[in-house]
């Protein structure tokens, strides 16, 4: 009889993951499924990073590179983060790694222990939460409100830090509500954090070049105060549709770099070296192809809240960044998760329980608009057919 250590009954899982995984069993059998569940870009990665990762296998870079990644990749992240955020970062703070989940494990084993408490945005992504209680931390949810286009409250959150808060995680534009926190809420979390030095932020700033009108990303960078404890999370995966490649980075405070460090070396080594070269092209080449991809989600985004809002039962709030609609359903009379599989397995369009992301998500149900928009009117026609279906029935009962 083997034992696992404890802990790993602790570990929570993606459901995109496993919604992927039903909706390519679906298709196997023949049925046409729409998949709006999995969230990442449905554009190719764009041809001059492909061409520099190539080259930098035909060049030879075959080997290990430095733990943190190479030299002139984490100077042209500095240079990307001055760029877009004004920010002045040494590169001796960025440290390398494969995607960008790989930066919230490390700052979650750096800080999690029994005993110890974690803020976390609920809904969220759900590996947050589930990390958190791998580490023996004890999860603290920080709710989001629909009403305020999915932001935190920051006098709210301010009021959940004990003296055994170690670490409290943000995400703006947010997974999977497409919130993004408005300046004047961070501005007032930022502030209170001041009275509570002994708390670290990680602040997943993944989506922050997908925001669209009306809404504005603030990285947390640009609270000096904060500097010394703010663990940056960014990375490729959807600013360059480079989900595949596994490639990000953490933007470490000096303090807790080493450690950041000890951690990769003791997991990974270090990422590939030819995803590296090609990340360097990405940031330093032309940024037109990801300027269109913005503007293609920009498009279906304003087609998507309008006809998720004309659903008879849904509600849907407009989000203000990343690629995620999270309309709240609670009028068509179903529960999230019993709506995720009968619009599945019935009309053959995938989507998410927004009890997947926390039990706040209870209500809700995630749509990504990472498809094109063909096939979003299409999913939109199928469900629309279907609700109706499903209010004649209801009539005919009675
Ligand atoms: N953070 C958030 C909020 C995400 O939604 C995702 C991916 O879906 C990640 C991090 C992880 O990104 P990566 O694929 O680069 O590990």
């Amino acid at each position: 009889m083997l034992t696992m250590a404890g802990r790993m009954a602790q570990l929570g899982t993606e459901s995109a993951f496993e919604v992927l995984a039903r909706a390519k069993a679906l298709e196997a059998e023949g049925r046409s499924i729409i998949n709006l569940g999995i969230g990442q870009p449905d554009f190719a990665t764009p041809a001059h990073i492909v061409d520099a990762g190539r080259k930098a296998l035909a060049d030879g870079h075959h080997g290990y590179t430095p733990a943190n990644g190479i030299l002139s990749l984490r100077e042209a992240v500095a240079a990307d983060l001055h760029r877009r955020h004004g920010v002045a970062v040494s590169p001796d703070q960025v440290l390398v790694v494969p995607g960008g989940k790989v930066t919230m494990f490390f700052a979650l084993l750096m800080f999690g222990e029994p005993g110890a408490e974690v803020l976390y945005p609920n809904p969220g992504f759900p590996i947050y939460e589930s990390v958190i209680r791998f580490s023996g931390a004890t999860p603290v949810p920080m709710p989001l409100y629909e009403e305020a286009g999915f932001s935190f409250n920051a006098e709210e959150v301010l009021a959940k830090i004990t003296p055994r808060t170690r670490l409290l995680i943000l995400n703006s534009p947010a997974n999977p509500t497409g919130g993004a926190a408005p300046r004047s809420e961070l501005d007032r979390l930022a502030r209170g954090l001041e009275r509570h030095p002994h708390v670290a932020i990680l602040s997943d700033e993944i989506y922050s070049e997908m925001v669209y009108d009306g809404a504005e990303h603030v990285s947390l960078l640009t609270y000096p105060a904060l500097a010394d404890r703010v663990i940056l999370l960014d990375g490729w995966s959807k600013t360059y549709a480079m989900t595949g490649w596994r490639l990000g980075y953490g933007i470490w405070p000096k303090a807790l770099f080493a450690a950041a460090e000890r951690l990769a070396i003791n997991c990974h080594s270090c990422v590939n070296a030819a995803t590296q070269y090609a990340g360097i092209a990405a940031l330093t080449g032309p940024k037109e192809p990801s300027r269109k991809m913005v503007a293609a989600f920009a498009e279906r985004r304003r087609y998507i809240v309008k006809a998720l809002n004309a659903l008879p039962g849904f509600r849907c709030a407009t989000p203000g960044g990343a690629f995620y609609a999270f309309p709240n359903i609670a009028g068509t009379g179903f529960d999230s998760r019993t709506l995720q599989g009968r619009l599945l397995d019935e009309v053959g369009v995938a989507t998410i329980s927004g009890t997947s992301f926390g039990a706040f998500g209870d209500g809700y149900l995630r749509f990504s608009y990472a498809a094109s928009l063909p096939a979003l009117e299409e999913a939109v026609g199928r469900i629309r057919d279907w609700l109706e279906r499903q209010d004649n029935a209801r009539a005919r009962r009675g």
